[in-house]
């Protein structure tokens, strides 16, 4: 590789990642004295945590009595019994001091009237295990994302982060199964960078983008996924996503849940709000995959909206518009934009959409990332540790909670920072790298960039978001999961004929988006393969074959390994963490999912 020279860099932390959980781990270890480094693609207030609305949940008790107990079992509840209670338990609880740390740093929350942080109702949060919905989403309007993207972004300058802007991650330096360091391209100059690390924390967010209509930005490729994956590791629980029931329609881009948490509510071509044959406790507050489904059924069984009765209508127009224009100022504005629509006079046409992935790469509640090792289901892998939307602690299981992400972000992000401070030492010395280090991942880059093939990379991708969104959606079935895996491998097949057209090492776009499809190609195909593996119906994986959820056999996580060479995928298992962190709960035994 003699035509690319390396510039090499040396911190005690590299974070790969600049939205709320890179943010947050990056200033939790620059604030235990740690050298720390920030590498993202995009300006770190343009993540797409940037674009999370609704709001942070905490059982702050503002607006009622409120425990973080509850707010365990509904987390629990919510994950239909996949998610570690020991990590849940550890969520919840540090999930007030969280909440009032973003406080003190300066996010501009709203508030009630006697100045306490404004919380608002949200899916699936209740009182007193399950009684009726409490109000635990602490907001800043309809733009908590926002308002805590830029709160972190200053708050990491006046620690003193290393910020690396507009450089893109390529792969991780892994010697022996211990990562040392991570590799990287600067966008606007062309030049190429080793960082070497004492430990690499990924928090390069989702991968929505591998499907056709999704809530999430385009640089939401999953990449540090697809690096885990190359370098041996597997990944978790990756048939989980979750589809947001109010995607706008046909548009995709997201309304809030909070929209339904302020009083919004949903109907079906007869004007009949119909949740309340599905949730009769919660009703339009019922998890995300309650509403999904209930939506598709209504769909399914005619009773859809609009001309091809193919969506379904979200009201607030019996709303004041007073609050309305107070509480959800953004959403207003998002259907004028993108449905035409006055929410103060006019239902919104929605549609389930792809919003998040509960799967990613395994950690423990420290952020450390895991693998199987022999018998060991919990082995660390040293240097490296994973957060956020990225990694799969796993808190969210088979289901997230609306408003549970931002708090994973901001709780886990600290934990990471209190774990480096633990095991560190500022300024240690560290093996230098060996001659070749990196050589695979020029290989991989020079590749891609020569590709001299006949199919251009927007083409392959759109095959694969087709694919995706044909047979791994809301209902899923074995035989359309088989044509799914196979459509997957017919993509995986050809994408060696990509066509790249800029040579250039400066703003290329094209390479940018060939590598990212690359990346998403990875995730999606271990996707879908654990989805037709997983013979059973759990939170958002929805078996129309097995109906039932099946504890006694699927109680556990999957654990994905994808072989670079063949794309061929391997999977195997690990036991869901149904202890607690402390004695100071119980356990959450399994029960029907009733809302
Ligand atoms: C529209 C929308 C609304 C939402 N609303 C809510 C809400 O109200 N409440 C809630 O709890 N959750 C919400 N969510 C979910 C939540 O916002 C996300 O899960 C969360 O913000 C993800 O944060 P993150 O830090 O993991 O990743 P992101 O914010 O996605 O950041 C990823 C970072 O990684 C960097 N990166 C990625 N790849 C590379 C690479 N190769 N090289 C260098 N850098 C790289 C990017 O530059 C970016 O800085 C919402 C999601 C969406 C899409």
């Amino acid at each position: 590789m003699a035509a690319y020279t390396w510039i090499d860099h040396t911190f005690d932390v590299v974070v790969v990642g600049a939205g709320g959980s890179g943010l947050r781990s990056a200033l939790g270890c620059a604030q235990a004295g740690l050298k720390t480094a920030c590498i993202t693609k995009v300006f770190p207030t343009r993540s797409h945590t940037v674009a999370a609305q609704g709001g942070i949940s905490a059982a702050l008790g503002n607006m009622g009595e409120d425990k973080w107990q509850w707010h365990m079992f509904d987390t629990v509840k919510g994950s239909d019994w996949l998610g570690d209670q020991d990590a849940i338990e550890y969520l919840t609880r540090n999930a007030p001091a969280a909440v009032y740390e973003l406080e003190h740093w300066g996010v501009p929350f709203s508030r009630t009237e006697d100045g306490k942080i404004y919380q608002r109702a949200f899916g699936g949060m209740t009182r007193n295990y399950g009684e009726a919905p409490v109000q635990r989403t602490c907001a800043a309007a309809d733009r908590t994302g926002h308002a805590m993207l830029h709160t972190m972004y200053g708050q990491s300058l006046r620690h003193s982060v290393d910020f690396f802007i507009e450089y893109f991650a390529l792969d991780l330096i892994m010697d022996n199964g211990v990562c040392r360091g991570v590799t990287a391209w600067k966008l606007d100059d062309g030049t190429l960078h080793r960082f070497r690390a004492q430990t690499v924390v990924l928090a390069t967010g989702g991968y929505g983008r591998a499907y056709l209509s999704c809530t999430s930005a385009h640089t939401c490729t999953g990449d540090g996924g697809a690096m885990v994956l190359r370098a041996g590791l597997p990944l978790q629980d990756m048939e989980f996503v979750q589809f947001h029931p109010t995607g706008i329609f046909p548009a995709g881009c997201l309304i809030t849940e909070g929209a339904r948490g302020e009083g919004g509510y949903l109907t079906n071509a007869n004007g009949e709000r119909f949740m309340e044959r599905y949730a009769p406790t919660v009703k339009d507050l019922a998890p995300r995959d309650m509403v999904s489904r209930a939506m598709t059924l209504e769909i399914r069984e005619g009773r859809g909206v609009g001309p091809n009765k193919d969506h379904i209508f979200l009201h607030l127009d019996h709303l004041d518009p007073k609050v309305l224009h107070q509480r959800l100022p953004g959403i207003s504005e998002s259907a004028k934009i993108f449905a035409g629509v006055d929410v103060t006079r006019q239902p919104i046409p929605v549609l389930p959409t792809v919003h998040y992935n509960m799967g990613g790469i395994p950690t423990n509640y420290h952020g450390e990332v895991l693998t199987k090792a022999g018998a060991d289901p919990d082995s660390v892998v040293p240097g490296l540790m994973a957060v956020g939307e990225a990694a799969c602690v796993s808190v969210h299981g088979a289901n997230r909670l609306g408003s549970n992400s931002l708090i994973d972000l901001v709780v886990f992000g600290r934990a990471v920072g209190l774990r480096c401070g633990e095991m560190l030492k500022a300024g240690a010395s560290q093996p230098t790298f060996a001659a070749n280090a990196g050589d695979e991942h020029l290989a991989r880059f020079d590749k891609f960039r020569n590709a001299k093939g006949a199919t251009p990379t927007a083409k392959l991708r759109d095959k694969m978001q087709r694919a995706m969104q044909d047979t791994c959606a809301v209902y899923r079935t074995g035989p359309v999961l088989a044509e799914g895996v196979q459509r997957m491998a017919q993509v995986w097949a050809e994408a060696p004929d990509v066509a790249v057209t800029d040579r250039s090492m400066i703003w290329n776009t094209d390479l940018v988006e060939t590598m990212e499809f690359d990346n998403l190609m990875a995730q999606a195909i271990v996707t879908v393969n654990g989805a037709a593996n997983r013979t059973e119906s759990r939170g958002a994986h929805a078996r129309e074959d097995f109906p039932e959820r099946d504890d006694a056999h699927w109680m556990k996580h999957t654990l994905a390994w994808l072989d670079a060479a063949s794309g061929a995928v391997r999977i195997d298992y690990r036991p869901v963490h149904s202890n607690t962190m402390t004695n100071e709960v119980e356990p959450i035994p399994p029960k029907k999912r009733v809302y």
